[in-house]
């Protein structure tokens, strides 16, 4: 079990299951070739050069406050996708081994909507979905909820058995997208992957850092932030909002953790000084593509600086 000391938080890693079967579907231009080509990418891909994805719950304790951050998949729920369908997993007894209590979490924030991070908000006892953190208040970026309010989903009945629930319970609280939900932790609005997406800061006596949510799903994607996934609701606005998280936390002392990042999870962005020559001229190109319609893309067509995760 993983954990990381920010001043005076602690973030703790609760891990659902990891999978190598998603990897093709999700991010197709994560070949096998092209992962065994980077050497630091080594523990975030299996034995064949398959990307794997960590599904994991983060847990938050502050001084005053302890913070579930995202929900993973959940039991008993009906998905379109087989392995993750009625699922009977032990997720709440990792989590209780880990020393949290169920009805001691003060918050629940969800980083967006989709069926990987609210599947535990809720579990079935005796027919019906009730708030697996019954204490706790649910926060749900604005954004976000307004979006999935009329969006047709592609699991399943996710909105109806994780989210509603808790909207009938009184525990939701819809947020900006920048909200300070305590002293040492705020909202930080990384939209694309879906439009009311947040990522999350954390602030503890001078040192920092954040938790990714889906804005980057795999580290190779920090090596290659125009590689969006098929999971991204608006692949442009996905890939900018990389860009500039990229360009905002390189080489500065912020802990960046990844919300489906393999272990070790979490690590620092990074110049990266082995970026070979041909990923250079793919990212010329692309720029030269791109060229003209945003500063952003000004500045790509400048630089050839390309990142990697120091862990
Ligand atoms: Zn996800």
């Amino acid at each position: 079990m993983l954990k990381w000391q920010i001043g005076d938080v602690t973030v703790t890693q609760i891990v659902e299951l990891t999978t190598a079967s998603l990897g093709p579907h999700l991010l197709p231009q994560a070949t096998p070739e092209r992962m065994q080509a980077v050497p630091w990418l080594a523990p975030f891909i299996d034995e064949s050069g398959r990307i794997i994805l960590s599904m994991h719950a983060l847990v938050i304790q502050t001084p005053t406050q302890t913070i579930v951050v995202d929900t993973c998949i959940g039991n008993d729920k009906e998905r379109s996708y087989p392995r993750w369908n009625m699922m009977q997993g032990d997720f709440l007894q990792r989590f209780a081994a880990a020393g949290f209590a169920a009805e001691k979490i003060d918050t629940v924030l969800c980083t967006h909507m989709h069926v990987d991070h609210v599947g535990w908000n809720t579990r079935l006892v005796e027919g019906a979905w009730v708030p697996t953190f019954a204490n706790a208040d649910y926060l749900f970026a604005q954004e976000e909820w307004a979006y999935w309010r009329t969006e047709e989903q592609e699991y399943g009945p996710v909105i109806e058995d994780s989210v509603e629930p808790i909207f009938a319970a009184g525990l939701a609280k819809l947020v900006a997208s920048n909200h300070q939900v305590c002293a040492e932790v705020q909202l930080e609005a990384t939209p694309g992957h879906t439009p009311g997406h947040v990522s999350v800061h954390i602030t503890s006596n001078g040192e920092e850092a954040v938790i990714t949510g889906d804005m980057i799903h795999h580290p190779c994607q920090i090596a290659h932030p125009d590689w969006s996934t098929t999971a991204d609701e608006n692949q442009t606005n996905a890939a900018t909002t990389r860009d500039l998280f990229l360009e905002k936390y390189a080489g500065r002392p912020i802990l960046i953790i990844g919300t489906h990042f393999a272990a070790p999870t979490a690590g620092y962005i990074v110049a990266d000084s082995n970026w070979k020559e041909k990923s250079s001229k793919e990212k010329s190109l692309k720029a030269k593509g791109l060229a003209g319609k945003s500063p952003l893309d000004q500045n790509e067509n400048n630089s050839a600086v390309s990142y990697r995760l120091d862990y």
